[in-house]
C-alpha cells in the first residue's frame, strides 16, 4: 500500500499584500496571517482523495520552520493527513537545504511518494521538488493537474507550454502539483477538531547534520512600481487622440 510525504510550508497569507521590510531584505512578517502554502493545500488534499479511495494508507505531513510552522501541519491534518513532523528551525532555509532535509525524512519514513507544491508564493522558487527528486535519484512529474496511481506506477499530467503532458512514473516518486489538480476542500469543524488530537513530532533542525548555510542572498526585495492613475475620457475621438499622444497609435 501507498505512503505518501507531504512537505507543507507557511507563507503570508494569498489574500494579503506583501509589505516589503524597510531594510529591503525580504517581506515584513510581523502581525500578518500566516497560511499553508495554496499548493500544498492541494498535494495534501489529492493524498487525502487517495486515501479516501482506498489507495493510500498513510499521509504524513512535514514543515520545515519555526515553532508556528505547525499552524500549516495542523491545516494539513485537519484536510485529512494522519501525522505531522516539525522540523524546527528559526533560521531561513532556502531551497536546495530543504529538500536535503526532505531527502532525510524520505530516509527515515521510506514514503511511496512524496507530493510538493510547484512553489511556495513568499518566494516563488519552485525548486524544492526538483532538487528532492535529483538528490533521491527518484522519477519526478512536476506541475501535475491530474493524477492517477496505478499498482507501483503514478500516472501525471503535465501543465506544460501550449498543452498537456502524461508521464508514467515508476514509484517511489516526487510530483509536484499545479493549481487545476484538485479544488482542496474547507475543513469542518468535526474535522478541525480531531485534527488538534493527531499527533505532531517535533525536531531541531541540527539532528539532521546538515549545514543550512544559505549560498544565496537576497540584494534586494522592492515593492512593484505603483501605478499612475488613468484618466477618463468622454468620447472614442478623444481616446484616440490620447492614445496618439501616449504614442500607442
Ligand atoms: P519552493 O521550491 O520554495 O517554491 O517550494 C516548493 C514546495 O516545496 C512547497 O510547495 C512545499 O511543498 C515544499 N517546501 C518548500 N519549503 C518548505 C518548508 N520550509 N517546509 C516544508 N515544505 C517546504
Amino acid at each position: 500500500m501507498t505512503k505518501i510525504l507531504v512537505p507543507v510550508k507557511l507563507v503570508l497569507d494569498y489574500n494579503l499584500k506583501a509589505r516589503v521590510k524597510s531594510d529591503k531584505t525580504g517581506i515584513d512578517l510581523t502581525n500578518v496571517k500566516l497560511s499553508i502554502n495554496p499548493f500544498d493545500e492541494i498535494s495534501v488534499e489529492e493524498a487525502v482523495r487517495l486515501k479516501e479511495a482506498g489507495k493510500a494508507t498513510e499521509i504524513v505531513v512535514v514543515s520545515i520552520g519555526p515553532a508556528k510552522a505547525q499552524d500549516a501541519l495542523r491545516s494539513g491534518l485537519a484536510i485529512g493527513a494522519d501525522r505531522g513532523i516539525l522540523i524546527e528551525t528559526t533560521e531561513v532555509v532556502e531551497p536546495l537545504n530543504v529538500a536535503k532535509i526532505l531527502a532525510k525524512v524520505v530516509e527515515t519514513e521510506k514514503p511511496d511518494l512524496v507530493f510538493l507544491g510547484k512553489q511556495a508564493i513568499d518566494d516563488d522558487s519552485n525548486q524544492t521538488g526538483q532538487s528532492l527528486a535529483a538528490l533521491l535519484d527518484w522519477p519526478q512529474a512536476t506541475f501535475a493537474s491530474t493524477l492517477v496511481l496505478e499498482d507501483g506506477a503514478v500516472q501525471v499530467t503535465r501543465e506544460v507550454d501550449g498543452g498537456h503532458q502524461t508521464l508514467k512514473l515508476a514509484l517511489p516518486a516526487v510530483v509536484t502539483v499545479d493549481l487545476r489538480l484538485n479544488e482542496p476542500r474547507y475543513p469542518t469543524l468535526p474535522n478541525i477538531m480531531k485534527s488538534k488530537k493527531k499527533p505532531i513530532a517535533t525536531q531541531k533542525i541540527a539532528e539532521f547534520g546538515i549545514d543550512i548555510t544559505p549560498r544565496l542572498k537576497v540584494i534586494e526585495v522592492h515593492e512593484p512600481p505603483t501605478r499612475k492613475a488613468g484618466i477618463k475620457v468622454k468620447t472614442a475621438a478623444e481616446l484616440v487622440d490620447n492614445l496618439k499622444k501616449a504614442g500607442v497609435l
